[in-house]
């Protein structure tokens, strides 16, 4: 078996790193053996293969997590040397280890992406780069192989259009499609959705339409979708409209499975921070959904992508979700954690990995399209930018986590992009 040779300092952070690096992405088994030099030395059938290992040498780089450590912000695999520490590098970006200084939030409490290289797989090119090291040492060692994998997911913020629901709100949008929008056909089509929705047809729909559009087109590719729905109803402005016992839910989640796509949870806009109420909707969700005993919801978003490094991770472990898929930045796309793959996350207060995996999201479409954010307003651009992320996570074998609303299906350019990303190099 492989050996790796360290110093016993920060063995945990090293045997999580090394367990995401070789049991995960090479499937090669290894063991540790302490020694007194402080780097990592590979030994297998009589060679040996050394790499620095600077950060995790020092317990001060963990109980002081703060600030950039801009000699890890290398992108090439030619311009990394093995003076870096690569293996501290991949738990820097793995951990967002840069998130827990002082850094720039938004309105909504996110953290502002201040990362240049964001669309990089910076962790991602570090592997290979080890890789090529590795295979150079020793030709005969067998890497698992690299599969791509397609994840599309839909956060259902808004199932239906909210202004169907009332008389009064239908009156209020018809009088702004006649004087805001100068248009009849919109008043009328207005009213024709509030009928609708009134005799639960939804057929004018565009937001509850924008679901079944998104199951139709991943069923001709052989995909699953997965829906996560918001289970708590509020009345701030960025709460849910909707409450999951509605009839036109509870109808909906028997569609959505009996298709065979998936459901989870979409953590509502407090609920990053409040483990009580993150376990009240992931409980209100399995009853919804009819799970006793051993079935249990896996694992959801939060809702605004809100996220507090170091504790929304305990609590989705704590309420016992199995994964995340919140960590993508709000107003880029790319890699916030610097890689592609599903990994464990690791809690760096307690120093501990956790059982809960993050499946990191790589784009979200309004990230793209928002003007507040990246402002890809054009379509060509748009889907450039969306294509160019998937071929970076196929390059490394990777997930491409895709996030697209039902509400964002308005204009048939959209629906354009959209299967255009997913048959992208099919
Ligand atoms: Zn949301």
């Amino acid at each position: 078996m492989l050996k790796v040779k360290t110093t016993n300092k920060c063995m945990t952070e090293k045997k999580y790193v090394f367990d995401f690096v070789f049991s995960e992405i090479f499937g090669i088994a290894f063991e540790f053996e302490t020694s007194d030099k402080p780097e990592f030395v590979l030994s297998y059938c009589g060679l040996e293969l050394s790499f620095s290992s600077e950060f995790l040498e020092d317990d001060t780089n963990l109980n002081n997590f703060v600030g950039e450590i801009n000699s890890f912000e290398l992108l090439k695999p030619q311009e990394l040397t093995l003076q870096s520490d690569l293996f501290g590098a991949c738990f820097y970006f793995l951990t967002c280890y840069r998130e827990f200084g002082d850094v720039k939030r938004d309105k909504h409490n996110r953290v502002v992406c201040e990362f240049k290289q964001v669309e990089t797989p910076i962790v991602d090119h570090i592997i290979e780069f080890i890789w090529c090291k590795i295979a150079k040492t020793w030709p005969n060692l067998v890497r698992r192989e690299k599969v791509f994998k397609m994840n599309i997911t839909c956060d259902v913020d808004q199932p239906y259009l909210e202004s169907s629901t009332t008389i009064s709100k239908t009156i209020r949008r018809m009088v702004g499609d006649i004087v805001k929008r100068t248009s009849v056909r919109k008043m009328v089509l207005t009213a024709l959705r509030y009928l609708d929705f009134k005799l639960g047809f939804l057929y004018f729909d565009p937001y509850y339409k924008g679901i079944f559009y998104l199951m139709d087109q991943a069923e001709k590719h052989g995909l699953k979708i997965t829906f996560y729905f918001i289970c708590r109803k509020g009345v701030g402005p960025y709460d849910a409209r909707y409450s999951i016992e509605d009839e036109i839910i509870v109808k909906l989640f028997s569609i959505i499975k009996n298709r065979g796509h998936e459901i989870g949870i979409h953590g509502s806009y407090d609920s990053y921070n409040s483990e009580i109420l993150l376990k009240e909707e992931v409980n209100t969700l399995s009853i919804a959904l009819g799970y006793r005993n051993e079935k249990r919801v896996l694992g959801g978003r939060q809702h605004y992508l809100r996220w507090e490094p170091g504790k929304s991770q305990k609590i989705l472990e704590s309420i016992g979700l199995k994964y995340d898929s919140t960590l993508g930045f709000a107003d880029r796309v790319g890699f916030r954690v610097g890689t592609s793959h599903e990994h464990y996350m690791y809690d760096l207060y307690e120093r501990r990995k956790l059982s809960l995996r993050q499946k990191p999201l790589i784009v979200m479409e309004c990230s793209v399209f928002d003007t507040n954010y990246m402002g890809l307003t054009d379509k060509e651009s748009a889907l450039r930018k969306m294509c160019e992320m998937k071929q970076k996570c196929m390059d490394f074998g990777g997930t491409y986590t895709l996030l697209w609303h039902n509400s964002s299906f308005n204009n048939k350019s959209q629906k354009e992009i959209f299967d255009k990303v997913v048959r992208y190099n099919e």
